[in-house]
């Protein structure tokens, strides 16, 4: 049957951590241009953290597996990024439940709920130069894909390529909110870090499922 994993939910993690930290450098470049150049710090360090957990803790649904993640990141990452991908991944784990394992259209719903909590917590919106302009049009596809029937690692390809496009549309948009928006206009010209990386996480999702 066409589901994730548990197992596939946790190599998507060790896959997503290993990408940050390949990745580190290119992500503080992004924040050194419109933030304070720790993006690529903070995520290498509370995704290696979080695999950490996981290892450690071998949660046995996907609501233990979300609430271990969140709460590590929440509790490692000191940037804004920590609460707000810690809240993605609680809120997808409380969603989960005590599932082991999601179809395509419960893998959106995770998903949606998890982005729906990034937006209760950061209070930015679609257009405010954000992880979220990447998050929003991946779930969106994620949601169609799934409805239209798609297979999962054709759901997720798509939900990727979304959230890289999402990704580089944040370049010639003003910042609203984080740290970018303390530099107003001139926060203009360059792809906000947090997009960046959530756009990596979607490709990682999709390189898992791809096998
Ligand atoms: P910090 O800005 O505290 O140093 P990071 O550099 O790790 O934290 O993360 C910055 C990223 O967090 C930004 O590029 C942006 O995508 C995201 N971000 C910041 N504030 C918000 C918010 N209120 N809502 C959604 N995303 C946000
Ligand atoms: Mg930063
Ligand atoms: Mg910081």
């Amino acid at each position: 049957t066409d589901v994730i994993t548990l197992s596939q939910l946790t190599a998507w993690l060790r896959r997503y951590s290993d990408t940050v930290t390949a990745e580190r450098q290119y992500l503080t470049d992004l924040d050194a241009a419109i933030g304070d150049a720790d993006h690529g710090s903070n995520m290498s360090r509370g995704m290696a953290a979080a695999v950490a957990k996981i290892d450690e803790a071998t949660p046995e649904s996907v609501g233990a597996f979300g609430k271990a993640v969140g709460m590590t990141l929440v509790s490692t990452v000191g940037g804004a990024s920590g609460p707000l991908y810690g809240t993605l991944f609680l809120r997808f784990g409380a969603t989960g439940g005590d599932a082991t394992e999601l179809d395509a259209a419960a893998l959106a719903a995770a998903l949606r709920a998890g982005v729906d909590g990034v937006i209760a917590r950061g209070k930015a919106e679609a257009g405010d130069k954000t992880m979220l302009d990447a998050l929003l049009p991946a779930v969106a596809e994620l949601e169609g894909a799934a409805a239209s029937g798609a297979g999962l690692a054709e759901a997720a390809a798509a939900a990727a390529a979304a959230a890289e496009a999402g990704r580089d549309a944040t370049a010639p948009l003003v910042a609203h909110k984080g740290r970018a928006s303390y530099l107003g206009e001139r926060s203009a010209g360059h792809i906000d870090p947090g997009a960046a990386s959530s756009a990596l996480l979607l490709r990682a999702l999709a390189d898992e499922l791809a096998g």
